[in-house]
């Protein structure tokens, strides 16, 4: 790379399930270099994935420390006790790993808190003390900051707001149970809502968008359907909206935040949720004529917020 190095640059990786992608950061935290790579997949990928982000960090000349974010259940102490959408990884010590491989100290953390530190840091989210993200992609991650600093959990697994159950007779969660938040207020959640709202011959213009199958509609569909005006894609919508407030109405009641940021792949349709969401949110909310109402904002860093947060993590106490 080109730019200047020095001890101000700052270099993260978020591992996906898809690809690695890795940052640098300069003093001021802007993006000074990006980088990416396919994530390996398949029989013996552990060891693709541990030469892989290596690639990556000296492609983006790594200085003392680097910070990796992956998705799953990582310990404190950077291991991955479990990963859904990592191939095989169970156990997987990458901070011992990469921290060997690579002669600096690594620092690894779940992908939605380093998504949460970008956003704390360096989004939407600067200068609160208490903040909850939610990423609303396939599934829902989340992550927390709480008087100043962002909360891990005993364990390091806080923030799996995703496994809330609301509706305990609700569809089956990969997780084993019924009815989790994820199940309803994820992209998964609104293609599910809009394929229930679809049978009958209804939502005529989604179904078109998906190419005439009610059971290939997805969210991108619904979003595109609604761009146009459709009411019935506009009501889908509306009904999603109310699914995400019950979810932010709970984790109020629970952690009385001052500002959700919500992000993940949904956030590119931000102007169609966020008016439904926050007006479900001041129904749904306990009390709401009693309590200040916290902000509701969509992200700013999009998909480099993982990779961005990572690159901050050597630095957290
Ligand atoms: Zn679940």
């Amino acid at each position: 790379m080109t730019d200047a190095t020095g001890p101000a640059r700052r270099v993260g990786i978020d591992v996906g399930g898809t690809k690695a992608q890795g940052v640098a950061l300069g003093a001021d935290g802007t993006v000074i270099a990006k980088e990416q790579r396919p994530t390996p997949r398949g029989d013996g990928s552990l060891g693709q994935l541990i030469d892989t982000v290596a690639e990556l960090a000296e492609a983006l000349d790594v200085g003392d420390s680097l910070g990796v974010g992956v998705p799953g259940l990582v310990t404190r102490r950077g291991v991955l006790r479990a990963a859904p959408n990592l191939d095989g990884v169970a156990d997987f010590d990458v901070a011992g790993e990469l921290a060997e491989r690579l002669g600096r100290r690594v620092v690894v953390d779940n992908d939605a808190t380093c998504a949460t530190l970008a956003e704390w840091q360096l989004g939407v989210g600067r200068g609160v003390q208490s903040m909850v993200l939610v990423t609303l992609g396939t599934g829902i991650g989340g992550g927390l900051v709480a008087n100043g600093a962002v909360q891990h959990g005993v364990n390091g697994f806080a923030g799996e707001f995703g496994h809330m159950v609301v509706d305990p007779h609700g569809p089956r969660c990969p997780c084993g149970r019924r009815g989790c938040w994820e199940r309803y207020a994820s992209g998964s959640g609104l293609a599910m809502l809009a394929r229930e709202a679809a049978t009958g011959r209804r939502l005529h213009n989604v179904v078109r968008h998906a190419g005439g199958d009610a059971q290939a509609v997805r969210g991108e569909h619904v979003q595109a359907a609604a761009r146009e005006g459709d009411p019935e894609a506009l009501s889908v919508i509306d009904d999603f909206g109310r699914w995400v407030a019950l979810g932010l109405a709970n984790l109020t009641n629970a952690l009385d935040p001052e500002m959700f940021v919500l992000g993940g792949g949904l956030a590119a349709g931000a102007d169609l949720y966020l008016d439904p969401i926050v007006r479900w949110f001041g129904e749904l909310l306990y009390q709401a004529e009693l309590r200040p109402v916290p902000r509701v904002e969509f992200a700013r860093w999009g998909p480099l917020a993982g990779a961005v947060g990572a690159a901050l993590l050597p630095a957290e106490p």
